[in-house]
């Protein structure tokens, strides 16, 4: 039986190497610039918004297999969402990859984001998985600062 752990690598290095949605928006609404400099990594989330739902997202950047992956993976679960739902995602990501969800706290399923969840024994990746989503969401808040994850 392959291990679980293992399962969850692959998925990782899949999305480091062929990242979903990796291209710019041009005249995308929303975009926000991240970096994480404990790690040098660095990420651009474009977004475009019907009402409060995301019609399309994508991002560009460069940073390590958890950041990328991340990225990806942020891309294919909030497309479609409304704006309330990807933070109920966010919450219970963070959650998670913080190991503060200890999976029966209430809140949406993750999906695939779940592959992500061995970053909680390695606190100093935990900001590569969650700087994406901090970028995500400032990007749709409008802000226009770039965001750090210090
Ligand atoms: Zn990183």
């Amino acid at each position: 039986m392959p291990d679980l752990r293992d399962l969850y690598q692959e998925v990782i290095l899949d999305h480091y190497r062929r990242p979903r949605n990796f291209r710019e928006i041009k005249g995308a609404i929303h975009r926000a610039d991240g970096y994480n400099p404990l790690c040098g990594d660095r990420v651009t989330i474009f977004v475009n918004m019907d009402g409060d739902k995301v019609t399309n997202i994508s991002f560009q950047g460069s940073g390590c297999a958890i950041s990328t992956a991340s990225a990806s993976l942020l891309t294919e679960a909030c497309k479609g969402k409304t704006d309330n739902e990807t933070q109920a995602l966010f919450d219970r990501f963070h959650a998670v990859v913080t190991g503060k969800g200890d999976g029966n706290s209430n809140g949406p399923d993750l999906g695939k984001l779940e592959v992500l969840a061995g970053v909680k024994e390695f606190p100093v990746r935990v900001k590569c998985a969650t700087l994406a989503w901090h970028t995500f969401r400032a990007a749709i808040s409008n802000a226009i600062d770039a965001v750090t994850t210090e």
